[in-house]
């Protein structure tokens, strides 16, 4: 019986062994009669107090998957929905899913996802593009002549990898960044989350470790756990991941993959410095652990050089590099892409034909047309220009409104300001305040794996109007203000809950 413990999840632990265990016996890998492990030598073995245990083993009786025996411990029962069918309605599904997937995941993204639609709702929460910005009648223009010169073909499936003139058309973009690579070694993704969940699908077993950056980009984190990966927190700073606390790791464990975002990370907007980059990639090398690079932003500097990626400074071919269109073009069409060696694109390419056959045809004629058409660097410079504007108005708003006590980062680039909240401020009550007050933000808890990060935010300024920003920045301020907390003397400060957005 394996139960492997997520110390960094919010599902308190008691609850991720039962689940665990009620996944095993609705799978029947725990048939009736089975008998579990007494709670104290379960204890032992999962480093968990015997009370931990206890509940576990409680919520199992009390939904009457076990049976506990003075003497004859505690063992599976029959289950009533394998002899019997449910009456409608009654699909005991928790009891069904796979025990890992059975594991609640956390809800966030979906929440902000919904409000960010909200027009009476200021999102600084979700990662999008100006939606005026989208070349909306470029795009139907280009879609018109897809239709008329691709056809029925614009409609039918494409190959797993790609559609293959986006795939060369990506090939000479890639150039442009310093990349060199042939269409071989590309792989179209459906975005870079699908890209994600590959990396972890293709690589990890239950329990293999992962080196990430602390805070790091929770859909990333997100896609690990899934896999039930060993999330291995490396510290970032001002110059990104701290590449000597990383060696002193990679002394000591062998890690399956290091996923790092070296251009205006996210969240915290860090961009890692050049010897940074050449430490990080001599250690991949010599350790030999691939690098799995995600580079949505690095497009969108709005001040100071740019740094070649870690892909472009790679002579080993250890890195695997991650991009995409939705923070440039659109996300709704899900196009991304993955430029690795070969022997990776075509493993990964075995894996995405079971998940979606392929990305979007018409999304992938649409992009190829667009740069092609030559539409891609000027529609990225008005864009540059665009979110350099929103990006100010963000900080100046900050400046005028921030309650006192509160600290944020100028962001070079990308899509967020990163905040530090001002001292005795509740989370809980913050998501609340600012929920009423019509503002939302990503609160820092889900970037980060062994650091609480409870005091952090996210803000995002590419979404909203510059009216809008400044908008939004006044109810954040006015909502952060009403949320502190001034423990009395003696008081200890009250835990914070897990928030629900
Ligand atoms: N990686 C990072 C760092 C991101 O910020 C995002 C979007 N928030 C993604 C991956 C996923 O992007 P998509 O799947 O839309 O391409």
């Amino acid at each position: 019986m394996e139960i492997l413990i997520d110390r960094s999840s919010p599902t308190p632990i008691y609850l991720q062994i039962c689940q665990q265990v009620r996944g095993m016996i609705a799978s029947g890998a725990l048939p009736p009669g089975f008998r579990l492990p007494p709670e104290r030598r379960l204890a032992a073995a999962l480093g968990v107090t015997r009370g931990t245990v206890l509940a576990a083993y409680r919520e199992l009786r009390a939904d009457a998957l076990v049976d506990a025996r003075v003497g004859r411990g505690t063992s599976v029962l029959a289950q009533r929905f394998h002899a019997q069918p449910s009456p409608a309605g009654d699909v005991p599904w928790n009891q069904l899913f796979r025990a890992a997937a059975a594991r609640p995941q956390d809800p966030l993204v979906r929440d902000l996802l919904e409000l960010s639609e909200r027009t009476d709702v200021v999102s600084f929460g979700i990662g999008l593009p100006a939606p005026e910005l989208l070349p909306v009648s470029t795009l139907h223009h280009l879609l018109d002549e897809v239709m008329a010169e691709a056809g029925a073909a614009a409609l039918l499936h494409s190959p797993t990898e790609g559609h293959t003139p986006l795939r060369e058309t990506l090939a000479e973009l890639m150039a442009a960044r310093g990349i060199r690579c042939g269409p071989a070694e590309v792989l179209v993704v459906s975005g870079s989350q699908q890209g994600l969940d590959l990396a972890a699908r293709a690589f990890i077993d239950p329990g293999d470790p992962v080196v990430v950056e602390e805070p790091s980009y929770f859909g990333g984190l997100q896609a690990f756990r899934a896999v039930q990966a060993r999330l291995l927190p490396v510290p970032a700073d001002e110059e990104g991941m701290r590449t000597d606390v990383l060696e002193s790791l990679l002394r000591r464990q062998r890690p399956k993959l290091i996923y790092v975002l070296p251009t205006f990370q996210n969240p915290s907007g860090h961009v890692m410095g050049l010897a940074r980059r050449r430490r990080l990639l001599e250690l991949a090398a010599s350790f030999q652990v691939p690098v799995l690079e995600d580079d949505p932003y690095s497009e969108l500097r709005y001040e100071g050089e740019p740094l070649p990626s870690l892909k472009a400074l790679d002579e080993a071919g250890v890195v695997l590099y991650l991009s995409t269109f939705s923070k440039t073009l659109f996300p709704g069409m899900r196009v991304g892409w993955l430029v690795a060696p070969r022997p990776v694109v075509r493993q990964f390419a075995l894996i995405k034909q079971s998940s979606d056959l392929h990305s979007s045809t018409p999304g992938q004629f649409l992009v190829e047309r667009f740069i092609r058409r030559g539409y891609w660097a000027p529609f990225v410079r008005a864009s540059r220009s665009a979110y350099t504007a929103r990006r100010d108005a963000m900080l100046e708003a900050l400046a005028a409104q921030a309650p006192e006590g509160m600290t944020w980062r100028r962001p070079e680039g990308g899509f967020y300001v990163w905040g530090r909240l001002p001292n005795g401020v509740s989370m809980t009550r913050l998501l609340g305040a600012a929920a009423s007050a019509g503002v939302t933000f990503l609160p820092g808890r889900p970037c980060f794996i062994d650091e609480p990060g409870g005091e952090f935010v996210r803000l995002n300024f590419s979404h909203p109007s510059e009216e809008r920003i400044r908008d939004g920045v006044r109810r954040l301020a006015a909502a952060i203000a009403s949320s502190t907390e001034r423990p009395r003397a003696g008081t200890p400060a009250p835990i914070e809950t897990r928030p629900i957005v």
